[in-house]
């Protein structure tokens, strides 16, 4: 009997149900996995979370939107899941080595703030964020690293105790040569963790990967504690360990984050963990690609960032979003453009419209079908979203099932996609933007005095910012051109 089943065989015997079988690309393999947890029937699940010392972009986004498909797609496969998502408040410098200031109170100092009050604030409305695009937030647990600094410090005390970690004029740091295996998650090459780790930056430091556990406070902090090590605030990559550990336990079973975060930010949590606790850290690493505009990526340092209030300024759902992020695969990077978040909104819409014909129809009774267990098994394979869409959509375009059957299909992929079908809100075309709005009041304006040529030219401006002009009964009125 494999271990596998004889998991299977002891739930039997207990009575609870046997989760169904799902699969992950796990980062640390580079392949296609079974996924099997640490304690059968329970997942604990981490997501590294947003430092919070802006408004986080679009995507920001989309990493806390995975995790939340993945712990929606494992719960609807019969598991218990345990959810915490970080927010960091100190300690990740503007650099992304051990270099430069630290990211809130470069914020603090600009808006004239405590870090604490930018931290509360930047964390308040990432949170209603999450809650607009379809995170439960009550679900999940959000640790902040500045309450969890007594955490930190045990755990670079223990690393420093096992001979781990050494102290430098600035701090303490973790000496990577002494983790055998460190750069295993996605396999680097002693050049490449040469290479992100920023060689000159630190004095002294005795490998160029090594990294900072704890740095003495400098001129410039705002955020400050005591410590074995002196006055000063954690390494950045710290915090995660600690917090994960404190709140999961020693070991996890999916840890999650953009995969910017892979090669440096996580190798170095894996390397405190196990190093701490003599146990492997994580069973599965998960790692969404990249969101990017016009080629670039998305980031605020390049300054050409979308938020979601600009979605919602523009009259759209902010589930167009979701939906937006759910059309492609999740390993996949994502361009986003305005006219792409146009046609995931009119989907969805039309999905709603179709949705409440289909729950008329059907009177909500839903039953099983092939195409449910199509949409199911697409989901439970490494989060196949664009094709469990697919056949959402094939399904309710097809004549050969039935509206229960229609149902059965709309509230199973309710409940794992998070897009309000079961209960959809009621869909009116988006308001134009201002400027457009303007336009057609000038419209108006001309042809009430009868300044013809003058309307039309409006007329064309209005249809270039991507709108129809419909003189109906019931006055004027704005409609999105198709895309
Ligand atoms: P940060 O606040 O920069 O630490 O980022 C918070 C999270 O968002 C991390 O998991 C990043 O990997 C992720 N992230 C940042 N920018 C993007 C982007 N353009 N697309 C997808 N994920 C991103
Ligand atoms: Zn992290």
């Amino acid at each position: 009997m494999g271990l596998l089943d004889r998991i299977f065989a002891r739930r039997k015997k207990r009575g609870s149900p046997v989760p169904a079988q799902v699969f992950f690309t796990n980062t640390l393999s580079g392949k296609k996995e079974l996924f099997i947890p640490q304690k059968p029937g329970l997942v604990l699940m981490y997501t590294c979370g947003p430092t919070v010392y802006q408004q986080q972009h679009i995507g920001n986004l989309r990493p806390p939107l995975i995790s939340d498909l993945v712990a929606r797609v494992l719960r609807h496969a019969g598991y218990e899941v345990k959810r915490v998502l970080n927010i960091t408040d100190v300690g990740h410098l503007v650099g992304d080595g051990d270099e430069g200031e630290d990211k809130i109170a470069v914020s603090a100092r600009k808006e004239k703030k405590t870090p604490k009050e930018i931290a509360e604030h930047y964390t308040q409305l990432y949170l209603d964020d999450l809650e607009n695009i379809g995170i439960d937030i009550d679900d999940i647990r959000f640790p902040r690293a500045t309450d969890y600094i007594r955490e930190q410090i045990a755990l670079a005390k223990t690393l420093e105790e096992k001979g781990l970690a050494y102290r430098l004029p600035d701090g303490l740091y973790f000496d990577t040569s002494r983790f055998l295996g460190y750069g295993k998650l996605g396999n680097l090459s002693q050049a490449e963790l040469i290479e992100g780790a920023r060689v000159a930056k630190v004095e002294g430091k005795r490998n160029p990967a090594d990294f900072a556990l704890w740095r003495r406070a400098k001129k410039g902090d705002l955020q400050m504690w005591d410590s074995p090590w002196g006055l000063g605030n954690p390494g950045w990559h710290i915090e995660c360990s600690a917090m994960s550990r404190a709140l999961l336990g020693p070991e996890i079973d999916i840890h999650m984050g953009g995969e910017d975060l892979a090669s440096i930010h996580h190798n170095d949590e894996i390397a405190q963990s196990e190093s701490a606790s003599g146990r492997p850290f994580v069973r599965y690493w998960l790692h969404n690609a990249f969101l990017n505009l016009e080629g670039e990526k998305i980031s605020k340092s390049l300054g050409n960032v979308v938020y979601l209030s600009d979605v919602t300024a523009r009259g759209y759902h902010p589930l167009a979003l979701r939906y937006f992020y759910l059309q492609a695969h999740y390993r996949t990077p994502l361009t986003f453009s305005w006219g792409a978040l146009a046609g995931a909104g009119a989907a969805l819409a039309r999905l709603w419209a179709l949705s409440r014909e289909v729950k008329e129809e059907s009177r909500g009774v839903a039953e099983s079908s092939e195409p449910l267990e199509e949409f199911r098994a697409a989901l439970r394979d490494d989060l196949a979203t664009p094709q469990a869409l697919g056949v959402l959509w094939e399904s309710l375009k097809s004549d050969e099932f039935t509206p229960e059957e229609k149902w059965g299909l709309l509230t199973e992929a309710d409940k794992t996609l998070g897009l309000m079908l079961v209960e959809s809100p009621e869909t009116k075309e988006p308001e134009a933007p201002l400027p457009v709005r303007a336009l057609l009041v000038r419209r108006e304006a001309a042809r009430a005095a009868g300044d013809y040529a003058a309307a039309d030219q409006l007329r064309e401006e209005i249809e270039k910012s991507g709108y129809r002009v419909e003189d109906g009964p019931e006055g004027t009125v704005l409609t999105r051109k198709p895309f």
